[in-house]
């Protein structure tokens, strides 16, 4: 199973870091977890077709997650997908789908009718949402989803992949979760989100300590996630969704080392990971 790091971002633009999207690869199964800014862009560097994505995973509606999807859609029809879009996403994902698929339907109408196309069959899509845990199926590749905690956000999901006795752990976004724990235990690879503490210096009228101070109480502080990494006794620990983008590596691997022990793997967009 592979890993491809697709945007280790988060909402703030950075040329260096899309938003946040990753791409699961086995033999036969290519699997997109999120659709952050600059997903479509990224496959295309890395030659992976639009049309031959098995399955869209989401952890939850954050924009930043979620922002590119239409782009992800249209892509796939200008790439001659000819399958519809199976989507697996928390309560909200059919209404959200909806909703967007609807803002372009005048659009996507006009277009399909002036280029006549044999087919359509991308603008499809076919929606499954997340109980609280269970277990899906895709080709090789077995998927567990569960809850994390992002409150206030009220559906938000981790995933285990596994595939040949090999377990990757996606956090998605969360904070500090006994769930995200209990699932991620002896995992190959934990991919985990991060709010790294004190690299946020600027504050401003827009941006005042209270506001910050709410942005990393529904993430994970970089100074709690070695501990957190230590107890699912996780091989290797791969950073993402960092907080913000610009930080002190050299700082941040020795933080998370002095408490999991091993340095941790500061993810960056493309990088590839082998399970
Ligand atoms: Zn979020
Ligand atoms: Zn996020």
């Amino acid at each position: 199973m592979e890993l491809t790091l697709l945007g280790t971002g988060c909402p703030k633009v950075d040329h260096k870091r899309f938003g946040p999207s990753n791409l699961i690869s086995t033999k036969k199964t290519k699997v997109l977890i999120d659709c952050g800014s600059g997903v479509t862009q990224r496959l295309d560097q890395i030659q992976i077709s639009t049309a031959d994505i098995d399955a869209l995973f989401l952890t939850h509606l954050h924009s930043d997650h979620v922002i590119d999807f239409y782009q992800l859609i249209i892509s796939s029809w200008h790439s001659y997908r000819v399958k519809p879009w199976i989507i697996y996403g928390p309560k909200g994902t059919k209404k959200f789908v909806s909703k967007i698929m609807d803002a372009w339907k005048d659009e996507r109408t006009q277009r399909i009718k002036y280029e006549n196309r044999s087919s359509t069959a991308a603008f499809k899509t076919i929606i499954k949402e997340f109980k609280s845990t269970g277990n899906v199926n895709i080709k090789d590749l077995r998927i567990k989803y569960f809850e994390v905690d992002h409150k206030p956000v009220e559906f938000s999901y981790g995933f285990n992949f596994l595939n040949k006795k090999k377990k990757l752990t996606i956090s998605g976004d969360t904070r500090p979760c006994e769930n995200l724990m209990k699932y991620a235990q002896d995992a190959d690879v934990l991919l985990h989100e991060v709010f790294i503490d004190g690299e946020f210096k600027e504050t401003n009228k827009m941006r005042t300590k209270k506001t910050l101070h709410n942005v990393r109480d529904y993430h994970t502080p970089s100074t709690l996630l070695g501990k957190i990494a230590k107890l699912t006794n996780c091989k290797k620990l791969v950073l993402t969704h960092l907080v913000p983008t610009k930080f002190n590596e050299k700082k941040l691997k020795k933080t998370i080392k002095s408490d999991f022990g091993k340095n941790p793997i500061i993810g960056k967009d493309l990088l590839k990971i082998i399970i």
